[in-house]
């Protein structure tokens, strides 16, 4: 496996860093405090090809694959986790258009994305009552000559009221439980398409989190991603790959409570490396955890951009990148003191915003079942 980037990679990797420090830091602090949702910005990461870093060249994308995607992601959350989020749910739904769609669902959701022309595009599994087990979901879509009819409530919709498209999981066959889900990209115009209420969170104010409310919502068949009945399998595809993203995230997150620390820390004493043995251990235990997070996450994106399965890995780096992003937060607030918890230093924010890492796309307990599934098969191959 290769460890460093190549010049595409790269390119994706240092466009972030410069987007992430011009643009989504001056306004962390406010979205955190005040609300709303960075539209501005996040067109202007689409207009610089962030929206469709793993998209073909031909649909406006940067096609510099998953590696690229990672170092990106942790460059701008970094700088803003909430503004990142509705980037990699963009990303992770635009990679499912190019993956399963026809020549006409490409041209129509791409190239809005890639161009920025949408700030984002929503991605809808989730409904109160089925997280964790999302194959029990009961948004229902019935088929009635050329569209389907979508009844049902949706949850915790990150740029719901923002996106341009929703790529919508339905249960087209009440017959089947995974096999009788469905995809649908649902435009925010359609009758029948309600965004209903704005979730209040711990943190990660500056994305919009919403319930998404069908109610005979009549959706073109056309509009259908993939065949029937493969709506859980592009999910949990999508799934797979957003771990790796939010791995990156919750170690951008990491990368910057750490930084905040060890500088806090030199400011205060005269010679790090003869005092403080305690402090010296908490920044060691920083810096290697941060960095073997890194390597989880590299190997899962390199497993991706080579086409290989990688769901026990993917896993694997969400859990570990997750619980540590967060371990190494907590370490940083507590090198504040009382400081930590002030809106002084964005070391509180970290806090709040690294937590939801360990719940969304899978909590940590479920990528612990996810993993021994798979090393229990992994085994049984070898065996
Ligand atoms: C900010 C935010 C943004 C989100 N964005 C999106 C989005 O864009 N699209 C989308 O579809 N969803 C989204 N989600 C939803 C997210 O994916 C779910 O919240 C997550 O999958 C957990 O589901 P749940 O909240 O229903 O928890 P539940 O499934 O009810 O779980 C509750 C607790 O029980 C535990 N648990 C559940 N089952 C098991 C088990 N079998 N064994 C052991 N423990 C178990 C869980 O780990 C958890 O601790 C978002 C959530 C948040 C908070």
């Amino acid at each position: 496996m290769e460890l460093g980037l190549d010049p595409r990679q790269e390119d994706a990797r240092s466009t972030a860093a410069r987007l992430g420090r011009t643009l989504l830091a001056p306004d962390a602090a406010r979205f955190d405090r005040d609300g709303g949702y960075p539209i501005d910005t996040l067109r202007a990461l689409g207009r610089e090809g962030l929206l469709g870093i793993n998209i073909p060249k031909a649909y406006g994308g940067r096609a510099a694959g998953v590696v690229a995607y990672v170092a990106a992601v942790r460059e701008l959350a970094a700088h803003c986790a909430a503004t990142t989020v509705g980037m990699m749910v963009t990303n992770m739904v635009a990679e499912a258009i190019a993956k399963y769609g026809d020549d006409a669902q490409k041209d129509a959701y791409l190239r809005p994305i890639t161009a920025g022309q949408w700030p984002a595009a929503g991605f809808s599994l989730s409904e109160p009552g089925s997280g964790s087990d999302a194959a029990s979901l009961r948004t229902t879509a019935v088929r009635d000559g050329d569209h389907y009819v979508l009844d049902g409530t949706k949850a915790w919709v990150t740029s719901g009221g923002y996106a341009g498209v929703y790529l919508v999981m339905a249960r087209t066959d009440p017959e089947q439980r995974s096999r009788g889900i469905s995809a649908f990209l649902v435009e925010p115009e359609t009758p029948g398409f309600e965004v209903a209420r704005a979730e209040e969170k711990l943190g990660q104010h500056a994305s919009a989190t919403t319930q998404l409310v069908f109610d005979g919502c009549r959706v073109p068949a056309a509009n259908r991603l993939g065949p029937e009945g493969i709506g859980f399998k592009i999910a949990m595809n999508s799934l797979d790959g957003g771990r790796v993203g939010v791995s990156a995230q919750a170690i951008g997150v990491a990368t910057a409570a750490a930084a905040a620390a060890t500088r806090h820390l030199a400011g205060q004493m005269d010679d790090l490396a003869a005092d403080h043995a305690d402090r010296q251990r908490e920044l060691a235990d920083c810096a290697t955890e941060i960095d073997a997070a890194w390597l989880l996450c590299l190997r899962a994106a390199a497993l991706k951009d080579a086409g290989k399965p990688l769901t026990r890995e993917a896993a694997m780096s969400k859990l570990f990148c997750t619980e540590m992003a967060h371990r190494v937060c907590e370490r940083a607030l507590r090198i504040f003191g009382a400081d930590g918890i002030s809106g002084a230093h964005p070391i509180e924010r970290y806090l709040r915003d690294v937590r939801v890492t360990r719940i969304y796309e899978g909590t940590s307990e479920v990528q612990r079942i996810v993993i021994a599934r798979e090393t229990l098969r992994l085994m049984a191959r070898q065996a």
